[in-house]
């Protein structure tokens, strides 16, 4: 397919305010349910990225002197324009990305949610006081705005992740550039034209489109000062190191491979159905999603599988447009053709491929990237889907003798993003949420996304850094903390010379 000739949209940059196009390279924006791109993308350069910075750096001084209580009134509105544009976004976002409009919304809802924990800024930013820590001696520490930041995000919420990261940023008195994913970029950037609709100053939030150019320019430029990343392991890897050689403050979310424990005393039915949600939401594309049941006891394995394959027998797939569907297609033709190579690979090393979705075709669809849900059992450490981050409607049964058992995998993984077990027994629950070299655990509850008013965060190589994302880890990562020591002497009262180090003694 000729591209350029059916393009009737390109994705450019919002900088100081303004729509820019540079005029530079360019790259398709796909559908992921019909194959076709009518929409490109550009890909910012150097220059565009440093416009960027330097709009940023030009509108920090007054922003940080914004009282907080102004500057989370513009969050306020900018959630009840989120909510007005609901449904356009979520069109947005299923036209990109591919995911069920219902599952758009939801993604969008979480993200609206980190709008409102930010427009609690001024209740959070509050200072820490101590009145006469010496002899009329008081002490507080604030927190303060550390200038130009960055976020560099994942396509697969294209919406949410942002929303992580730049709301909380500039309720804290920070500049942001947003660098989106290439892949689905058009949400992102029509949010931050909403938040100029509430009132965000130009300049507070710009957004430039691109790839490792972009990126690059933001890690390596000194204007930036700390720098928010989550998407792939390797990639986070890089930024981590990049931005911390820059002396600029970075946090890297990384990939994940979650394991669900099900233990022989579970609500089987119940985790059945948390299962299928956990396993094939969003075609498996969520660094959260979990590929992996680890089943204690050959009878709760036999269970599970028979339970999940009576659901995916119900499951429906097509296009993300139809809310009845309940997965949509995978993001691109390569990631499309990387999942099924997955399937075959677990195949060739000995995994047992009860459900093969390989050969799916949705009618009308034929080029869309639809691939049908697969079941393996029999899925055993040091297989490739067993080690590593498939993000395809693909899930695994482990079969394991013991909690302990259990435990040990996941432990052993060099992941730790979320885990879950499911089960009745409280004290086996605490034991695995107190040992579990994991993150985010959820007990009963398959998908253990932390609230907006809590923190996102793995551990292992899912985390590169110290703070987790948004919640209250995102006010400490976006301020720094000055601590200021004051007294105020009588006229008439002087001391002499101290030269021992002061204390309370
Ligand atoms: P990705 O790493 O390919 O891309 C993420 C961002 O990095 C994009 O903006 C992209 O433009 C940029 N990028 C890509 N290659 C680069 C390079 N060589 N140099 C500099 N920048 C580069 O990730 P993705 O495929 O968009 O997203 C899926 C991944 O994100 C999965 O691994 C998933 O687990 C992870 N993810 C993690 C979390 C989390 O919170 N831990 C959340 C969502 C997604």
């Amino acid at each position: 397919m000729n591209h350029d000739k059916n393009v009737t949209a390109t994705v450019g940059h919002l900088i100081d305010g303004k729509i820019v196009h540079d005029g530079g390279r360019t790259q398709p924006v796909f559908n992921p349910a019909t194959g076709q791109s009518t929409v490109s993308v550009e890909l910012a350069s150097k220059a565009t990225v440093e416009a960027a910075i330097a709009s940023g750096e030009k509108a920090f001084p007054a922003w940080r002197n914004t009282p907080p209580l102004k500057r989370a009134r513009i969050m306020g509105q900018l959630k009840v324009l989120l909510e007005q544009n609901a449904d356009k976004i979520a069109a947005m976002i299923t036209a990109e990305h591919g995911k069920v409009l219902a599952d758009a919304h939801g993604e969008l809802q979480r993200g609206i949610e980190n709008v409102e924990f930010a427009s609690y800024a001024p209740e959070l930013l509050k200072g820490e006081h101590s009145r006469n820590v010496g002899p009329n001696i008081d002490s507080w520490s604030e927190f303060q705005a550390l200038g130009v930041t960055a976020g560099i995000t994942p396509f697969n919420f294209p919406a949410m992740v942002p929303l992580w990261m730049w709301p909380m940023a500039v309720a804290c008195g920070n500049t942001f550039v947003l660098k989106p994913s290439e892949r689905d970029p058009t949400s992102a950037l029509f949010i931050a034209q909403l938040a100029q609709e509430a009132g965000l100053p130009p300049g507070v939030l710009n957004v430039v489109n691109g790839d490792k150019e972009a990126v690059d320019t933001l890690l390596h430029d000194p204007r930036v000062k700390a720098v928010s990343f989550v998407g792939s392991t390797p990639i986070a890897e890089y930024i981590y190191g990049e931005g911390c050689k820059s002396g600029k403050r970075v946090q890297a979310l990384g990939g994940a491979k979650n394991h669900a424990v099900v233990m022989p005393d579970a609500d089987i039915s119940n985790a059945v159905t948390a299962m299928m949600g956990a396993a094939y939401g969003s075609c498996g594309e969520r660094c959260m999603a979990v590929p992996l049941v680890v089943a204690v006891g050959d009878e709760v394995a036999d269970q599970m599988i028979a339970g999940l394959s009576a659901e995916i027998a119900k499951m429906k797939v097509g296009p993300g447009t139809d809310n009845s569907n309940d997965m949509g297609p995978l993001i691109t033709k390569p990631h499309f053709e990387k999942v099924k190579a997955y399937v075959d690979s677990g195949v060739e090393e000995g995994a047992k491929l009860l459900i093969d979705g390989r050969s799916l075709q949705v009618a009308g669809h034929e080029d869309g990237y639809f691939l049908g849900p697969c079941l393996f059992d029999n899925v055993r450490p040091g297989m490739k889907i067993y080690q590593e981050e498939i993000f395809g409607p693909v899930l695994g049964i482990v079969r394991v003798k013991t909690l302990q058992e259990a435990m040990d995998l996941i432990n052993a993984h060099e992941y730790g993003n979320g885990t879950c077990i499911f089960t009745r027994d409280g004290e086996a629950a605490r034991y695995f949420s107190d040992h579990i070299l994991v993150g985010m655990v959820g007990i009963n509850v398959p998908l253990p996304v932390p609230v907006a008013y809590h923190s996102f965060g793995g551990w292992k190589r899912s985390l590169f850094g110290d703070l987790h994302a948004y919640g209250p880890d995102a006010v400490r990562f976006y301020t720094k903390r000055k601590t200021i020591t004051q007294r105020w002497p009588s006229a008439g009262v002087r001391d002499g010379a101290v030269f021992s180090f002061p204390s309370s003694r």
